[in-house]
């Protein structure tokens, strides 16, 4: 008998990664990346012991070649494997997609109204979904929005202080990262006993960097908001600027939309402040200064947010890293915690260098936790429990 098994796509705008999971009990067998799809596209896919089993370089560009080059190696499997459904990562699921909801044609219509609200994601996660029911129109897709988790936020943090009638538009502040932060509200209980159920403040801190505040595992707030661009500084975003910034931009040095929009997504974050990479191994392997100052500004920022969200909180039990960034660099869970010593947060320095799940020292008055997120075994979970 042929073993069930469920797609997980997450469609960005240079890379398409994908894992495969199995119906039975959710693990990981497969999992890759094409990168560069626009470029000169790489296949790689890894086995469950994450050992590389394929590398093929011989693709066309474009997402759909792409795509087909994926599906002509998994038909290989077809003796052993039954495709059952397919999960996408969707960033913007906007006012009206608070759960993951199974793909038809109005749905996609629907979405796509959303691109002006994720430019960098929406469209390419849109992509995928059509050529996947391009080439298997009868198999079952479901997508999995970012801003969903998003929607237990109290209204008042959602507001932007503009006249009530755009506000009654949908320009809110929506939240992302959502099922990051769904996995680590799931596991919290594993890592953090009954803290979990607690004051929980977690730091998804990669290329796109945010914080939620969690209150018995529910978001309370956030500090992304109507788009990817509030909050953090990120790898290439700006994150929280000035308005009139943008306005003086425009006004006075005459940039255009366009220029505007690449500035704030692409040029911006470690990137801009550093102006040598967005990338923090490559920060911390730097010996210049700016390398220093940008990875200096990127803490300070993200301890002044996580202090903004200990207000919505009233407090603050525990603080969580995750992704690259906050599972991996030692420096920058250091940098930010130092800005919070007011709070009674005090590292163990040991813990910290060894990435133990728990980095605190014994003193701390506030728990800081290390967890290893997973937003593709919450894919995997939704899509499996919609079919
Ligand atoms: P994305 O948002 O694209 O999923 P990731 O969660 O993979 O991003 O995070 C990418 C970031 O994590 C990069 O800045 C990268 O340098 C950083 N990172 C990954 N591994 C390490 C490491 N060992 N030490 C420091 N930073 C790391």
């Amino acid at each position: 008998m042929k073993n069930g098994i469920i797609l997980v796509i997450n469609a960005g705008s240079s890379s398409i990664k994908f894992s495969l999971f199995a119906c039975d009990n959710l693990t990981l067998i497969y999992h890759g990346e094409i990168e560069e799809v626009f470029g000169s596209p790489i296949l790689s896919i890894y086995d469950e012991k994450h050992d590389e089993i394929v590398k093929n370089k011989d693709i066309p560009s474009g997402y759909e070649s792409a795509m087909q080059t994926f599906f002509n190696w998994f038909e290989d499997l077809s003796h052993q494997y039954i495709l059952k459904a397919v999960g996408h990562r969707v960033v913007h699921g906007g006012l009206n997609y608070l759960k993951p909801t199974k793909v038809t044609n109005e749905i996609i219509s629907n979405l796509t109204k959303l691109i002006p609200l994720a430019p960098l994601h929406q469209p390419h996660n849109l992509e995928a979904i059509k050529i996947v029911n391009k080439l298997y129109p009868k198999l079952p897709q479901v997508a999995c929005f970012d801003t969903a988790f998003h929607s237990t936020q109290l209204k008042l943090v959602t507001l932007f202080a503009l006249p009530k009638r755009l506000t009654a538009e949908g320009i809110i502040r929506y939240g992302f990262h959502g099922l990051s932060y769904e996995y680590i509200a799931s596991v919290l209980p594993e890592y953090l006993g009954k803290i979990a159920s607690g004051k929980v403040i977690v730091a998804h801190l990669g290329n796109g960097a945010s914080m939620c505040a969690l209150y018995q595992q529910k978001s309370i707030a956030t500090s992304m908001g109507f788009t990817a661009l509030e909050g953090l500084m990120m790898g290439t975003r700006c994150g929280n600027i000035d308005p009139g910034v943008i306005l003086y931009l425009l006004q006075e040095k005459k940039y255009s939309i366009e220029e505007v929009t690449h500035l704030l997504y692409e040029q911006s974050g470690l990137l801009g402040a550093s102006e040598i990479s967005g990338d923090v191994r490559e920060l911390e392997q730097s010996k210049s200064p700016h390398a220093m100052e940008a990875i200096q500004l990127f803490c300070y920022r993200a301890a002044r947010e996580l202090s903004a969200l200990i207000t919505a909180l009233k407090g603050c039990d525990a603080i969580v890293f995750t992704a690259g960034i906050g599972e991996n660099s030692v420096r920058i869970r250091k940098g930010i915690c130092e800005w919070l010593d007011w709070l009674g947060v005090e590292i163990n320095d040991k813990a910290n260098e060894n990435n133990l799940s728990i980095i605190s020292h014994e003193n701390s008055k506030v728990l800081v936790s290390v967890i290893p997120t997973n937003e593709e075994y919450m894919i995997a979970k939704h899509t499996f429990s919609l079919i």
